[in-house]
C-alpha cells in the first residue's frame, strides 16, 4: 500500500495539487469551479461523477467553508473517497475449493496490449508468495507470441503454464489447463485469453465459449477485465463490450503508474458496477497491487 501511494504519488499528483491549489484560493468563483470541473474532467473522472463530485465541494465549502490547505484536503479526500465507493467488495476469489477437490480457476480478459498477459504473470507471483500452488492456461492461442510470452512469465515466478497446438482452440486449451489443475492439485488456475478487437463479435463469441466450457468442471471464481488506465473513454467503451459477454467480477487497472488519468478508477466502477480488484504500478513482476481506496486517493492528494 505504501508502494501504491507513492507510485501513484509520482504520476498523479498533478491533479491531486491542481485541485487543492484551486480550491485553496481565495474567491472560488465560478471561474475556479469551472476549472475544477477540467482538472477532474481530465483525469478521466467522467462527466457525471466530475458533476456530482463538483456539486458536492461546492455546498461544503459554501456551508463548512474552507479554513486551510489542510481542511481542503480533508474534504476533496472525504469525497472522493466516497465517489470511489468503499462498500464494494474488492476480495479477490483464489482459494481452491477444497471439498469439490478443485482449483480456483480466474479468467482474465481484455484487449491485446492493455497487460493481460503481464498481469497473468504478475497474479501468479502473488498467489505463489502466498503459497499457493498455481498453474497457468495459455488460451490466446492465435498469437504465438503470446504463448511463449506467458510461458516465459511462468517459468520466471516458477509456475507450469498449459498450452496448446499453435492456432488451436483456445476453449479446449482453457479446459485442459482446469483438467490438469484438478489432476494436480493446485490451488488456483489462471488463464489468459485472446483479445483481437478487430474481430469484435468473433471475440466475443469465442470468450463465452471459453468460459461456458471451463464452467464443465465447475464455476468459474474470478473473471478479471483488464483495461489500459491510458486509454481513458476508449477503455470504458471496451469495458461495456466485455462485461455484455462475459460476467466481469472485477477489474484490473493496468498502466496506473504512467498516467494522470487515475480518474478512470472512478469511472470503470461507477459505470459498471464492478470493483477495481487490482492495479498494475509497472512491467515487473512485483508491480501488481490490490486496490485501496484510500491509498489511491493519498496518491492522488500526494
Ligand atoms: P496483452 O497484449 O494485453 O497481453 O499485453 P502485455 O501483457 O503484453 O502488455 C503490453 C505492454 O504493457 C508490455 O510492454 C507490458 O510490459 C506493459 N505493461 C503491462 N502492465 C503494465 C503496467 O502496469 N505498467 C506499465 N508501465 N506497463 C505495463
Amino acid at each position: 500500500l505504501v508502494r501504491l501511494r507513492s507510485r501513484l504519488a509520482r504520476s498523479q499528483s498533478s491533479l491531486g495539487k491542481g485541485l487543492l491549489s484551486l480550491l485553496s484560493r481565495e474567491r472560488l468563483d465560478d471561474d475556479t469551479w469551472e476549472e475544477i470541473e477540467d482538472t477532474l474532467l481530465a483525469a478521466d473522472l467522467g462527466v457525471t461523477p466530475t458533476g456530482e463530485l463538483v456539486e458536492r465541494l461546492r455546498t461544503r465549502v459554501r456551508v463548512e467553508g474552507v479554513a486551510d490547505a489542510d481542511a481542503a484536503r480533508a474534504l476533496v479526500r472525504e469525497e472522493l473517497i466516497s465517489l470511489v465507493d468503499p462498500s464494494l467488495d474488492r476480495e479477490l476469489r483464489t482459494e481452491r475449493h477444497v471439498e469439490d477437490a478443485r482449483p480456483s480457476v480466474v479468467l482474465v480478459v481484455g484487449v491485446n496490449g492493455t497487460g493481460k498477459t503481464t498481469t497473468v504473470g504478475k497474479l501468479a507471483r502473488v498467489l505463489v508468495a502466498e503459497d499457493r500452488d498455481v498453474l497457468l492456461g495459455a488460451a490466446d492461442t492465435f498469437r504465438a507470441a503470446a504463448v511463449d510470452q506467458l510461458t516465459t512469465w511462468g517459468d520466471r515466478v516458477g509456475v507450469p503454464t498449459v498450452r496448446g497446438p499453435e492456432g488451436g482452440d483456445p476453449a479446449s486449451v482453457a479446459f485442459d489447463a482446469v483438467k490438469a489443475g484438478i489432476d494436480q492439485e493446485v490451488d488456483s488456475v489462471v488463464i489468459d485469453t485472446a483479445g483481437r478487437l478487430q474481430t469484435k463479435v468473433g471475440l466475443m463469441d469465442e470468450l463465452g465459449k471459453v468460459k461456458r466450457v471451463v464452467e464443465k468442471h465447475g464455476p468459474v471464481d474470478e473473471v478479471l477485465l483488464v483495461l489500459d488506465a491510458t486509454t481513458g473513454q476508449n477503455g470504458m467503451a471496451q469495458a461495456r463490450v466485455f462485461s455484455e459477454v462475459v460476467d466481469v467480477t472485477g477489474i484490473v487497472l493496468t498502466k496506473l503508474d504512467g498516467t494522470a488519468k487515475g480518474g478512470i478508477v472512478v469511472a470503470v466502477q461507477r459505470e459498471l458496477g464492478v470493483p477495481v480488484k487490482l492495479v498494475g504500478l509497472g512491467e515487473g513482476p512485483d508491480d501488481l497491487a490490490p486496490f485501496d481506496v484510500e491509498a489511491f486517493v493519498d496518491g492522488i492528494l500526494g
